[in-house]
């Protein structure tokens, strides 16, 4: 191997919460077999259930201590490094991690400064070609799908319609706020579970894909789309939002779930639900509140709690439920890391073709610079 094997190392995430590992042994024998030397940090996989030994059988060497830092030519990680992670990594090494830029800026100035190459997961393109990279779409599936599953857990009632020798039980009613990747998937699941569903979102795309999957739309008087660059949903203006939420409302007071995942990328959460709201809600109902992280669409949510009204409703914002289902969520994002790290690998080093829209887009700092416009223009105002 021209200059040597580049070399790989897995940390343990230290962050509160923080369940996942960036690599799984079925990627990591991937990236043995492409010429990479890994290293593991002892323990990196238990809490994804997965022992230090499991590693050890494909190839990689388990490690302990910061020199593994040091010396990494590329360093897989979920959550975003502290400051500290990040002044460890060495001149001209790459890191690919979730970054959340626009929350951690101390964080990309430190990777900039350190001359790191940072390929930023959640700005991989939803384009066709990166499919298999997408971990936000990856990782927003399982969450739909816990969301639903923690709902059904706390709720007092059957989501399905049974027919019983004790009389008959009406299915459970639940509505979904904002059909992204993670609303799509929280509809499939509420319908397997036999709920009634209804959802709410302001682009127009989405309908069909809602009715395919047997949840009724709720119709909102759109004067103009919302539909913004790259799929996204854009900003809508606050007389929108409360056009909006008169009409969800009589949806949200007969609802037995809420959940809540209308997100704007960059963008603080829209309120989708004010106290009002969810204090017409009927005692015993659960409210999920995904976008949390992000300001969330509840007025009511506090990030990871549970609040209960004066009348008995639910609140809980969780603001990582990938990470309650660590084994699949690893491993999913474990394929995604794979499938970009060897997209950009050529003879077991990772080359940046400035000229290719996956690595243009996904690079957040380069060659000693934040090369992604957004978070610059956001260091530039935040300096
Ligand atoms: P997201 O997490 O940014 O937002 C979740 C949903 O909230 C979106 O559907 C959005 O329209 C909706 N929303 C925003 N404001 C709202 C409001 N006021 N009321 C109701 N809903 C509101 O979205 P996401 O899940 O990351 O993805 C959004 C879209 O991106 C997808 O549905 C898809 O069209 C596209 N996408 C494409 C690819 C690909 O082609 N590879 C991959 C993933 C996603």
């Amino acid at each position: 191997m021209p200059g040597g094997m580049a070399k790989v190392f897995v940390p343990c995430e230290k962050s509160s919460g923080e369940t996942r590992v960036a690599a799984v042994p079925e990627t990591v024998k991937k990236l043995v077999e492409t010429g990479f030397t890994v290293s593991i940090e002892k323990g990196a996989g238990s809490n994804a259930h997965i022992p230090d030994e499991s590693y050890e059988s494909t190839g990689a060497a388990i490690v302990e201590g910061d020199v593994p830092w040091f010396e990494a030519d590329l360093v897989l990680k979920v959550a975003p490094p502290t400051v500290e992670e990040a002044s460890r990594l060495k001149k001209g090494s790459t890191l690919v991690a979730f970054i959340a830029p626009h929350r951690n800026l101390e964080v990309v100035e430190k990777l900039a400064g350190g001359e790191v190459s940072t390929l930023a997961m959640e700005l991989i393109p939803r384009i066709t070609k990166a499919q298999s990279m997408d971990a936000l779409s990856s990782q927003a599936s399982l969450a739909g799908y816990k969301a639903v599953v923690l709902a059904a857990t706390k709720l007092g009632r059957y989501f399905p319609l049974l027919m019983t020798a004790a009389g008959t039980i009406p299915p459970a009613k639940v509505v979904i706020m904002g059909a992204g990747v993670a609303g799509l998937q929280a509809i499939a699941t509420a319908k397997r579970l036999g709920a009634v569903v209804e959802v709410s979102d302001i682009r127009e795309a989405v309908k069909e894909q809602v009715v395919s999957l047997g949840g009724r739309f709720i119709e909102l008087p759109m004067k103009e789309s919302g539909e913004g660059s790259g799929g996204y949903a854009r900003e809508m203006g606050e007389d929108f939002l409360t056009k909006q939420r008169e009409i969800v409302t009589k949806h949200v007071a007969a609802a037995d779930v809420v959940i809540t995942t209308a997100q704007i990328p960059g963008k603080k959460a829209p309120v989708l639900l004010t106290r009002e709201m969810v204090e017409k809600m009927r005692p015993g109902a659960v409210v999920i509140d995904m976008a949390v992280e992000s300001g969330g669409n509840c007025e009511m949510s506090r990030m990871d709690e549970e609040v209960t009204t004066a009348r008995g409703t639910r609140i809980i914002g969780i603001s990582n439920l990938p990470a309650t289902a660590p084994d699949d969520a690893s491993l999913l994002y474990a394929r995604n890391v794979l499938t970009l790290v060897t997209y950009l690998a050529k003879e077991g080093k990772l080359v940046f073709d400035m000229n290719d829209e996956i690595t243009r887009e996904t690079l957040l700092t380069h060659e000693g610079r934040v090369v992604h416009e957004p978070t610059a223009a956001l260091m530039k105002g935040a300096g």
